[in-house]
């Protein structure tokens, strides 16, 4: 069908990067491979698009359409309000447009879905009034699905608080979640209004007509195993949608990253030490110098996708006499650092072409927060991990990359201070572990193995590929049906 008379399936994502990347990759698969037209709706929290939205709205595929949707007025919540209820605000605010764009699309083509991030739901009344299925995208792993899935009643059978469990909360088909594992929203008291907001919208996700999760069998085995229905809700494994496309970086950033592959083709096979920790994850000054140091130590060569640290009043005073500021972009790091490392690292301060790296041959370990689309990545490159998680669901991630997966090494963050410092030792051994020995060699075993179980559930035949090629078949059926 031409492009214009193909039905059409409007995707909303919340203002997170992270769900974006997946979003845009769903969306593309459904025009390449399913014969579906897609416009793909961004509800930002705030006006100005930052640099990685306008990347990668620089980068996307032909057929997909992406908007970006206006952000609530600046001040209608107070400047301290919490991350999840800025997002829900957005999703909220967001709905009228929905309204006004999906019924603007039923004039020139029939609408087929109204696909929604997990704080999106309250978008699916759009397309109740519209007689169309509306399905979430869960863009976070399959455990994590469980346990919002099952927050309902874990909340109604607890006393007290997630934080003070004693025992962990045991779903099927996953690692047992530890009370220092779990989310940060599980951390948040019951009676706070963040807590309220994830209840509701834990309780809201029964209420679309299926989810799909962007996750596989081999990584997940639980989603193979009879697993395809949770609190009587369908779930679909659909992944393991990365982003696929060479990102749009800008006229000055392209020669940089250019640059940066060259050297990377310098590098032995299997040498580099790759770190990042996603979009929004910093560490303290303290932690950052930390690093820095270890990375010295282990005289591996290293791309360093480092961020300015967190200002830690008593580090900040400790390291009174470092730099910093516009002129010195990079005075966090400790004196001589850059000089002593120069040749052997590359420290990156902007948006790093990370997919590109992972790729690259070079690459030998991945020191990562953990947030999904990294860990996925990292898997579909066979590049093993050190997980460093810090907030989110990524010690969930970390738990179950390492003990189901078998693809991560966690570093151990539980020193005598309590405040999750990881020390120089530390992360030097555990890089080592990860690169070199008997643990290493298993663990490049099993991502030859996941490696393969991904690309093929993504190859035409495979798993995920017709999993939703049997969902757009719905969808599409019911549009040329006329039934809702
Ligand atoms: N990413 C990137 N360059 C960066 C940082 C992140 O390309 O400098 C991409 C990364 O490849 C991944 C996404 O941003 O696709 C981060 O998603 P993830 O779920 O790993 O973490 P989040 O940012 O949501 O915490």
């Amino acid at each position: 069908l031409p492009a214009s008379a193909r039905p059409h399936v409007l995707l909303l994502c919340s203002p997170c990067m992270g769900h974006l990347i997946p979003f845009a990759e769903l969306a593309r698969r459904l025009v390449a491979d399913h014969g579906l037209a897609a416009t793909l709706l961004f509800a930002t929290a705030t006006d100005a698009p930052s640099e990685q939205y306008a990347a990668l709205a620089a980068s996307m595929p032909d057929g997909v359409d992406l908007l970006m949707l206006p952000a609530p007025p600046a001040d209608a919540l107070p400047p301290s309000t919490p991350m999840p209820e800025r997002v829900m605000q957005a999703a909220v605010s967001a709905v009228p447009h929905v309204r006004d764009i999906a019924r603007s699309l039923t004039s020139t083509a029939p609408l087929a879905a109204l696909v929604v991030d997990m704080a999106s739901v309250p978008a699916r009344d759009v397309a109740t009034e519209l007689g169309v299925p509306c399905y979430m995208f869960f863009t976070s792993p399959w455990i994590l699905l469980s346990l919002f899935l099952h927050l309902p009643e874990l909340d109604a059978g607890l006393v007290g608080e997630y934080r003070d469990a004693t025992e962990p909360i045991r779903l099927p088909g996953c690692v047992p979640i530890h009370a220092h594992e779990l989310p940060g929203f599980l951390l948040a008291d019951r009676s706070s209004d963040t807590y309220a907001v994830l209840l509701s919208l834990a309780k809201d996700a029964t209420r679309v007509n299926g989810i799909l999760v962007n996750t596989f069998r081999e990584v997940e085995p639980a989603v193979g195993e009879g697993a395809d229905c949770v609190k009587g809700m369908p779930v679909h494994a659909v992944g393991p949608l990365v982003w696929t496309r060479p990102v749009a970086v800008g006229v000055n950033r392209e020669l940089e990253h250019a640059r940066l592959i060259t050297w990377l083709d310098q590098q032995a096979r299997g040498s580099v030490v790759f770190l990042s920790f996603g979009s929004g994850g910093t560490l303290t000054r303290r932690q950052t110098t930390e690093l820095a140091l270890a990375l010295e130590a282990t005289g591996r060569p290293f791309i360093w996708a480092a961020k300015r640290p967190q200002e830690d009043t008593a580090d900040g005073a400790f390291f009174g006499t470092e730099r910093g500021g516009d002129d010195d972009p990079l005075g966090f790091l400790p004196r001589g650092f850059i000089e002593r490392t120069s040749g052997v690292g590359r420290v990156l301060l902007s948006w790093a072409p990370q997919t590109a790296i992972l790729a690259h041959a070079a690459v030998g370990c991945f020191v990562t927060h953990c947030g999904w689309n990294s860990s996925l990545e990292s898997i579909l490159n066979g590049v093993p991990m050190v997980g460093w998680p810090l907030y989110a669901e990524q010690k969930m991630n970390a738990a179950m990359l390492e003990v189901h997966a078998g693809v991560a090494a966690r570093v151990n963050a539980a020193g005598p201070a309590g405040d999750g410092f990881v020390c120089k030792e530390e992360i030097v051994s555990v890089i080592r572990r990860v690169m070199d020995g008997d643990e290493a060699t298993t663990m490049r075993k099993r991502l030859d193995e996941l490696r393969d179980g991904g690309t093929h559930a993504l190859a035409m035949d495979g798993f995920s590929t017709l999993t939703l090629a049997k969902i757009t078949d719905v969808w599409k059926s019911s549009t040329s049906n006329g039934e809702s």
